[in-house]
C-alpha cells in the first residue's frame, strides 16, 4: 500500500473517533502517535452511531467514503449499531468497502498482567479472512419457519488470506503456520481453505504448517496457547478465536487489531464501543494503542512503532499505573493519566520484555476480477429444489414423484435440514415446513438445460411451492455438491 502524503510531507490518514469509548482509545493513541514525533494529518470522519440516526442506513456518510478513498488509511474507534436503525454493521461495512480482506489480530502476554497464563509466553497472531463466509450476511427466510445464510468462500479468497498468513510469518520471523477450518464438516467452503492452504505451505519450506479443526483449535488455546504461532482461519471462526485470544493476555483492553487490503488498510482495535464505560475517562487505551502500532509499522514507521511499544511495556512493566479491567474500575488509573504516563516513557524499554524486528509484509498480488479459477467442464447433473410443504416425508415423496412423472428428472431423496427423510431409512426427523428435493437427471450423464428445468418447475411448481433452487454442477468431472445427511 503506497502511503499518501500531504503538500507539507505529512502521512494522510481518516480519523474515525467512533462511538462510545472510542474517541477516549482513539484520543490517547492518537496523543501518543504524535508524541513520538510520526508527522501525520488526520482528515477527521464520521460513521457509527449517529451517522445512522441522522438517517443513513449504511452508518458510512460519502464524505467519509471520498476521505478513505483519498487517504487509503483509516485509524478508528469501534462503531456502534444502534437497535432500530439500520441493519449492517458500519464496521463490516467499511471493511467490505474497501476489500480489507486481512483482519490481523495478534495477542502478546504483557508484562504486569495477571492471567492464569502469566509466565507461559503467548505470542501469537490470528489472521482472519474479513470480507467473506458468513459474514457476507446474505440471508433469506425460505419459509416463514426456516431462515437461510449463505455461507460464500471463494478460492481467491482464501488464497489471499493463506499468502498473508505466511508473508506475515515471515516478516515477523515467526516459525509455524497453522489452519484451522471445520473441513470436516463443511467440505467444499472449509475445506476450500483447507486445500488453498496445503497448496500455498508448499511455496514456505522455511515455515511449519499444520491443521486444526476449529473446535479443538479452541480447546487446544484455552489448554496450551503457548504451542500457537500464527493462526490462519475463516471469517467467523476468526471472529470468535480471536475475542477467546484476547481473553487469555488480559482481555480485550489489550488486543489490537488491522484489517488489511491491498489499497486501503483499517486500523481498530478489536474491541466494540463498550457504552457502559463511555465518557468516564476510565477505559483502557491499550488496544487502541497497540492497534496504532501495527498502524506504525505498516506505514513502514518501524522507529516510531518500536518507541511506542516499548513505552507500553515500560509503562505497564514499572506498575505506576493500573486500567479498570486489572485493578477494578473503582481503583484505576485514569484514561488520560494513563496516556501521559506512556507519553514520558516514550524513550524507555522494558527490561524483560523484548519487542520483534518487525519487516513490511508483502500482501499477495493476485489477479483482479471474476475467472480466477477456470473449469475445463461442467454439466449441470440435476438440482435442489427448496420447496414449503406441510405434508410429512412419506406423503411428500410420492406427490413429488407423480408431479414430475415423464420429466427429464427423477426424485433421488429429500432431506429436512440436511438429513435425508424420504425414502426412510428410519431416521427420527422433526420435520419442519422447508424440504430439499434433490432432482438428478433421469439419464446419469445428461447435461441439463434450463428449458429441461423449467419444464420440472412447470410441472412440479403448482403443486409443491418452491423458493429456491440450486443447480447440481459437475465441474472438471468432481461433484460440486455435498450429500445430505444418510445420503447415499
Ligand atoms: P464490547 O464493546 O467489546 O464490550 C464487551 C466487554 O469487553 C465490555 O463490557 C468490557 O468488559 C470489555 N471491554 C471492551 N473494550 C474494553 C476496553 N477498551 N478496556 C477494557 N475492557 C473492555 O462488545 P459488546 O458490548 O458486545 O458491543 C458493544 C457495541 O460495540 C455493539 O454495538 C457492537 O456492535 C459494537 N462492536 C463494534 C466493534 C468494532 O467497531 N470493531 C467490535 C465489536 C463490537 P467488562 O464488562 O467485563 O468490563
Amino acid at each position: 500500500m503506497a502511503v499518501r502524503t500531504s503538500a507539507s510531507g505529512k502521512v494522510l490518514a481518516s480519523l474515525i473517533p467512533g462511538d462510545g469509548i472510542g474517541p477516549e482509545c482513539v484520543a490517547s493513541a492518537t496523543r501518543i502517535i504524535e508524541a513520538a514525533g510520526v508527522k501525520i494529518e488526520w482528515e477527521h470522519c464520521e460513521a457509527g452511531e449517529g451517522v445512522f440516526k441522522k438517517g443513513i442506513p449504511s452508518g458510512v456518510p460519502q464524505e467519509t467514503i471520498d476521505s478513505i478513498g483519498r487517504t487509503r488509511l483509516v485509524f478508528k474507534g469501534p462503531l456502534g449499531t444502534p437497535i432500530g436503525y439500520g441493519e449492517k454493521s458500519a464496521n463490516v461495512t467499511l471493511r467490505k468497502l474497501f476489500e480489507t480482506y486481512a483482519n490481523i489480530r495478534p495477542v502478546r502476554e504483557l508484562p504486569g498482567i495477571p492471567t492464569p497464563y502469566a509466565g507461559r509466553n503467548i505470542d501469537l497472531v490470528v489472521v482472519r479472512e474479513n470480507v467473506e463466509d458468513l459474514y457476507a450476511g446474505i440471508e433469506h427466510m425460505q419459509t416463514p419457519e426456516v431462515a437461510q445464510c449463505l455461507k460464500l468462500i471463494s478460492r481467491k479468497g482464501c488464497e489471499k488470506i493463506v499468502r498473508v498468513a505466511f508473508e506475515l510469518a515471515r516478516a515477523e520471523g515467526r516459525r509455524k503456520v497453522a489452519c484451522a477450518s471445520k473441513s470436516n464438516i463443511m467440505k467444499m467452503t472449509e475445506g476450500m481453505l483447507k486445500r488453498t492452504f496445503e497448496a500455498v505451505a508448499k511455496e514456505y519450506p522455511d515455515i511449519e504448517s499444520s491443521h486444526v479443526i476449529i473446535d479443538n483449535c479452541a480447546h487446544q488455546l484455552v489448554k496450551k496457547p503457548e504451542q500457537f504461532d500464527v493462526i490462519v482461519t475463516t471469517n467467523m471462526n476468526g471472529d470468535i478465536i480471536s475475542d477467546l485470544t484476547s481473553a487469555l493476555i488480559g482481555g480485550l483492553g489489550f488486543a489490537p487489531s488491522a484489517n488489511l487490503g491491498n489499497e486501503v488498510a483499517i486500523f481498530e482495535a478489536v474491541h466494540g464501543s463498550a457504552p457502559k464505560y463511555a465518557g468516564k475517562n476510565v477505559i483502557n487505551p491499550t488496544a487502541v494503542i497497540l492497534t496504532g502500532v501495527l498502524m506504525l509499522r505498516h506505514i513502514g514507521q518501524l522507529e516510531a512503532a518500536q518507541k511506542i511499544e516499548h513505552a507500553v511495556l515500560a509503562t505497564l512493566e514499572e506498575g505506576k499505573v493500573k486500567t479498570g479491567d486489572v485493578v477494578g474500575y473503582d481503583k484505576c488509573t485514569s484514561t488520560s493519566a494513563y496516556t501521559d504516563e506512556i507519553i514520558k516513557n516514550l524513550g524507555k524499554r522494558s527490561a524483560k520484555f523484548q519487542v520483534r524486528d518487525y519487516k513490511p509484509i508483502r500482501l499477495p498480488e493476485l489477479p483482479a476480477g471474476p475467472g480466477f479459477v477456470k473449469a475445463r467442464s461442467v454439466r449441470i447433473a440435476g438440482f435442489d429444489y427448496f420447496c414449503q410443504s406441510f405434508l410429512l416425508p412419506d406423503r411428500l415423496g410420492p406427490t413429488v414423484e407423480r408431479a414430475i412423472e415423464g420429466s427429464p428428472v427423477k426424485l433421488k431423496m429429500i432431506s429436512n435440514r440436511g438429513t435425508k427423510v424420504y425414502p426412510s431409512a428410519g431416521a427420527i426427523t422433526d420435520c419442519n415446513d422447508q424440504y430439499r428435493c434433490r432432482l438428478m437427471a433421469r439419464d446419469p450423464g445428461a447435461d441439463l438445460s434450463d428449458s429441461d428445468i423449467i419444464d420440472v418447475l412447470q410441472r412440479l411448481g403448482s403443486t409443491v411451492r418452491w423458493m429456491h433452487l440450486e443447480k447440481l454442477q459437475e465441474i472438471d468431472g468432481e461433484a460440486g455438491f455435498t450429500k445430505a445427511q444418510g445420503e447415499d
